[in-house]
């Protein structure tokens, strides 16, 4: 209800600044060519509004949609409502000469498209245009140039944008008649940066007070760090879920999201375990004990709990994509769990399966949990090897005893696996609605 009231205001919100213009000037709005661009134009400036406040990831929308959901549509929006913009521009142009006014709507637009091209080319790729655009990212990964923390400064650029646009609409004849036009524009303006400021400044302030003290920092794989902080007790999250994170002693003051890889049932105590990946995860293993790591969360869908009708569970994950199957399994062997569980654990080497005393104590105390590791590159391992197909899959559910219409699926890992996985569940004809992902990338 919640999620169809959300969608509901972020498709008719527009139309009441759209219903004060056309009640000011219903002449103007009765030709259609007009009346096209007035809503395209009115569309846009709202919906761009709108990525402020989806970007800022307001905990209140982020439970209902989840935050991956969040962001992909925060990347659509901003295509769309620039669609909108150049097709408003052409139809103004065709009447209007070039003014202040279009010069100003010009600029921002131009900030706009740049931002986004290179946010859709080397920030948030979309798995279609993946394949076009791998090598122009692994060129500038490898020259050092436009990093994930650059482009994300970059992307605040944006904010500029919008100060534009509210300017080149403030300066309408629409506005100069009618109070409340500009109430109307105002308020999304305000609106926007209110949300945009809570979520640069404010957020990352109370989130700097709410320090945590490292007590452990172990290697757990070749790559691999996992890292140990105390928690209040009363502190509350589901399993699976994930927070931001950084390390009081971090310049950058950048949040970085990391799942959660303990159990809400371990009082006191929580723990993530970091893969060696860039900038910041490089220097994982420089962290000590008795240093303090900065938390902001949590956040996510990505939990069993979310789903309790799920008659049995499969996690099919790769490599770290393991961290929130490790927060469920604990805390499905601290609730003592009796449906059937399959863990499908992609690896490249044997030595990447992490927490082998954990897990097996999981399969102690929960009877119907059955671990699979399918390890890629180690011809000689005595196991399930290479990649898993869907005829692999079957065998493993057939041997689980686990029913393939009545388990929940949970997938998570590198993208490849994500996507073969989703295939694989695809061909076998298992409905949309018991598959649930958690991407590594926002
Ligand atoms: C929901 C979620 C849960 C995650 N859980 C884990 C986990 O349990 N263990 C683990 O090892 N990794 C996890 N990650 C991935 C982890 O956040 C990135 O590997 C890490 O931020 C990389 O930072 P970097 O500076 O070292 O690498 P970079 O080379 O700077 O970035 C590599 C990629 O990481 C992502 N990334 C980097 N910085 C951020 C940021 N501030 N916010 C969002 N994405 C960012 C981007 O996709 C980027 O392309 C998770 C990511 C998400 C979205």
């Amino acid at each position: 209800m919640k999620k169809f009231l959300y969608i509901s205001l972020y498709f008719l919100s527009p139309l009441v600044l759209a219903g004060l213009l056309i009640s000011l000037n219903p002449n103007k709005y009765s030709n259609m060519t007009w009346l096209t661009s007035m809503l395209l134009g009115v569309y846009a400036y709202t919906w761009l509004s709108w990525q402020f406040v989806i970007s800022a990831r307001p905990k209140f929308i982020e439970r209902i949609f989840g935050m991956d959901h969040l962001y992909r549509v925060h990347g659509v929006m901003a295509i769309v409502s620039l669609v909108f913009v150049a097709i408003h521009r052409y139809m103004n142009l065709k009447v209007f000469s070039e003014s202040t006014l279009t010069n100003i709507g010009q600029i921002a637009f131009i900030i706009f498209i740049a931002v986004s091209a290179l946010s859709v080319v080397l920030m948030a790729t979309p798995a279609i245009l993946e394949r076009i655009l791998k090598p122009i990212k692994s060129v500038t990964t490898r020259i050092g140039i436009l990093k994930y923390r650059s482009l994300k400064l970059i992307h605040n650029i944006s904010t500029a944008a919008l100060v534009l646009v509210l300017i080149h609409v403030l300066m309408t004849s629409a506005v100069e008649n009618s109070l409340p036009v500009f109430v109307g524009y105002m308020s999304y303006f305000i609106l926007a940066s209110s949300f945009y400021i809570y979520h640069k400044v404010i957020k990352l302030w109370v989130a700097s007070e709410d320090r945590h003290k490292i007590t452990g920092v172990t290697q757990e794989a070749a790559d691999m760090w996992r890292i140990d902080f105390e928690i209040d007790d009363d502190f509350y999250f589901m399993p699976g879920q994930f927070a931001f994170f950084r390390f009081a002693s971090d310049k950058s003051r950048e949040l970085h999201p990391f799942t959660i890889s303990s159990s809400p049932t371990e009082q006191g105590q929580m723990s993530i375990t970091v893969k060696e990946l860039g900038d910041f995860t490089k220097g994982i293993g420089n962290i000590k004990p008795g240093d303090e790591i900065i938390m902001e969360g949590p956040y996510g869908r990505f939990s069993y709990l979310n789903y309790p009708y799920e008659r049995q569970i499969v996690f099919i994950v790769g490599g770290v994509g393991v961290t929130p199957a490790l927060s469920m399994i604990k805390h499905m062997a601290d609730t003592h769990e009796s449906r059937r569980v399959l863990l499908v654990w992609g690896v490249r080497k044997k030595s990447d399966i992490i927490r082998v005393d954990e897990l097996t104590q999981a399969m102690r105390s929960i009877p119907n949990l059955k671990i699979i590791p399918v390890v890629s590159d180690e011809p000689d391992y005595q196991g399930e090897k290479g990649y898993l197909n869907k005829y692999m899959l079957s065998r493993m559910l057939d041997k689980s005893g686990i029913s393939m219409y009545s388990a929940g699926y949970y997938l998570c890992g590198p993208s490849p696996l994500m996507k073969s996985a989703g295939k694989i569940l695809k061909s076998l004809r298992v409905p949309k609605v018991l598959v649930h992902d958690e991407r590594f990338s926002l």
